[in-house]
């Protein structure tokens, strides 16, 4: 426990005060003789700090939308560019291409930022997560995902 710099009586909270010229760590009494700087341990602030539950905290991520393939394919088209022109720009496959805008595999976040600036279109959204129930819809994709695509290619490289 910390002791007042003035009467050295033990106190859980020091204010901060100028007295006498001097800046001392004293307790609430002693503080009333000079004037307060700021109150570097208040208890008050600590209290509430603990007390807040971490689950309170929501977690904006960002989402890939639902609509993806349709935006990616009627964004190619008005491109006027076909599957193959699209993977080139990419860098991707063209079997992934038309897997993507079929909706059947979801673009990883970092790829979908690259069908943004290629297309001209927003795929990723802002979500707020604020449970583990809310996972469950975008972990559920199943089978084979992007991530494959891309080891597989590089394997082959
Ligand atoms: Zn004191």
């Amino acid at each position: 426990m910390p002791n007042c710099d003035m009467c050295g009586k033990g106190v859980g909270v020091l204010k901060r005060a100028k007295i006498e010229g001097a800046a001392l760590d004293v307790c609430d009494s002693c503080a009333e003789k000079g004037e307060i700087i700021r109150t570097p341990y208040s208890a008050r602030r600590g209290s509430r700090r603990s007390v807040q539950p971490a689950r309170e905290v929501k977690v904006i991520e960002d989402e890939v939308v639902a609509g993806y393939g349709k935006i990616i394919h009627n964004a190619r088209k008005r491109h006027e560019w076909d599957v193959k022109k699209l993977s080139e720009v990419l860098h991707a496959k063209e079997s992934l291409m038309h897997k993507i805008e079929a909706g059947k595999i979801k673009p990883d976040l970092s790829f979908a930022h690259k069908i943004e600036h290629a297309l001209g279109v927003k795929l990723v959204e802002k979500v707020e997560d604020d449970g583990d129930e809310v996972r469950s819809d975008s972990t559920r994709s199943g089978g084979m995902t992007l991530a494959d695509f891309i080891k597989v290619k590089k394997v082959k490289k």
